[in-house]
């Protein structure tokens, strides 16, 4: 796979910010909730302030810890359910306004990272100590920021340029799946069915990281990456056998995703089902590609020919598997069941025979339940080849409801404050194109750009 030389800078700037520390451990799936003190600041320039300052006071607090299912708190709560939360780092939950000395055109992130930090400095404020992870959101109209927001992947920064009045959760929740390690997901079209032959192609539709918005959560290897599974849920499949999957979100126990070694590779299966404020247009089993153990940067393998998007009218099963093979590694899934709230999957390893399973009434087997989530997670970032870098990827969105951004996202690289690190935009901008998918990003992002222009002069 043809990697840019910007992805192998991040490969490298990734793994030693991982070194230095600066990158918040992942949480572990079983421990107690794991509490991110986040601080969203807004931010104005010397020439550029909020229109109407008073709204966006007042929307900013419920757009990150509001206690509608639509707040950024609330979504992670229910995708990790209650493993992981954000919570406020102030009283007042949000701070600023803060003029910044700095132009607002050039949209010089780097800058307002630092001079925000600065100020905040000044009120008592201190990263690291006063809080985790710092969301700052400045007036849009004079940046010329080719995005609606961008983020560390992973770590504690994001930027929100803001149009209008709201972040919104499709913006905001997106750039902080950035920071807890994830990429975009994109989509692989192997339309003969087996892996060893697929192309890049768009984005997945099934995360708010593909292109899906927040209606569609988070898929299994992004909460595998983020430690939101524990091992009895991410069951790392060792031998051929047949295991039933509830869905992926959602209350409740039982396994959620399959985790199968296919070859350098990990083959990542879930069941989708309406669950909580998520999932109610994606039904049945889906395959994820995880490039060797990284899991922030999988890609959703798609068999079909439909093409589902979030912004289609395709059905909610229109990408489902039925049956796959990468012949390379001589791994077969079959879906024997699927609807309902739960799936029954076989998996064949090692070139075993998958039909004489299909049509057996093989009694369901004990899973190896090895496996942790966190375990595979340690070494995501520090390990991730180049294929694998999360500096990288696209989506389009067609979200509407809760005015979410539709945008697409490429991704930069750049100084964040005085660490180097990598970032991810979404919205349109000349930074890499993904790694896959590149064909398809480059239409996508252009249809971004009109969308923010239009945005502008609205
Ligand atoms: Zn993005």
């Amino acid at each position: 796979m043809k990697t840019s030389a910007l992805g192998r800078i991040a490969l490298v700037c990734g793994v030693a910010a991982l070194a230095g520390g600066v990158v918040p451990g992942a949480a572990h799936a079983d421990d107690a909730t794991v509490e991110k003190k986040i601080l969203p600041v807004m931010v104005e320039f010397s020439d550029s302030t909020f229109q109407h300052v008073d709204a966006v006071k007042a929307s900013t607090p419920d757009t990150y810890f509001g206690t509608k299912a639509d707040s950024v708190a609330s979504f992670f709560k229910e995708m990790s359910r209650g493993r992981f939360a954000y919570v406020p780092a102030v009283k007042e939950q949000t701070a600023g306004p803060i003029t910044l000395s700095l132009s607002a055109a050039g949209c010089d992130h780097g800058k307002i990272n630092t001079l925000t930090q600065e100020a905040l400095a000044k009120q008592g404020l201190v990263r690291g100590e006063d809080y985790d992870s710092l969301s700052m959101v400045f007036p849009a109209q004079k940046t010329g920021c080719p995005w609606a927001g961008l983020a560390t992947v992973p770590g504690p920064y994001s930027w929100i340029n803001l149009y209008g009045t709201a972040g919104g959760l499709g913006v905001v929740g997106h750039e902080l799946g950035h920071n807890q390690g994830l990429g975009h997901q994109g989509r692989e079209m192997c339309t003969d069915g087996d892996l060893v032959d697929c192309e890049a192609d768009g984005t997945s539709a099934k995360s708010i990281m593909g292109g899906g918005g927040p209606a569609a959560g988070f898929s299994a290897p992004e909460l595998i990456r983020a430690g939101w599974l524990s091992g009895g849920e991410a069951v790392k499949v060792a031998e051929s056998g047949t295991y039933t999957l509830r869905s992926l979100h959602g209350e409740g126990g039982g396994t959620r995703a399959l985790d199968i070694p296919m070859g350098e590779d990990r083959l990542v299966i879930e069941y989708r089902h309406a669950a909580g404020t998520v999932d109610a247009r994606i039904e049945g089993v889906h395959a994820y590609r995880v490039p060797k153990g990284a899991y922030g940067s999988s890609s959703l393998i798609d068999l079909t020919e439909e093409n589902e998007t979030a912004g289609n009218s395709a059905p909610s099963d229109a990408d489902a598997v039925t049956t796959l093979t990468d012949t390379a590694s001589r791994v077969s899934v079959a879906v024997l069941a699927s609807g309902g709230g739960k799936a029954t999957v076989k998996v064949a390893l090692n070139g075993e025979s998958l039909a004489a399973g299909v049509s057996d009434d093989t009694p369901e087997k004990a899973v190896n339940p090895e496996h942790t989530a966190s375990d595979t997670d340690a070494g995501d970032g520090a390990s991730a080849a180049p294929a694998a870098s999360a500096d990288s990827g696209t989506e389009a969105q067609g979200e509407t409801a809760s005015g979410a951004e539709g945008r697409s996202g490429d991704a930069v690289r750049a100084t964040a404050g005085n660490d180097s690190a990598d970032l991810a935009a979404t919205g349109a901008g000349p930074g890499t194109l993904p790694l896959v998918a590149a064909g398809a990003a480059l239409v996508v992002v252009g249809g971004a750009i009109v969308l923010g222009r239009r945005r502008k002069r609205a």
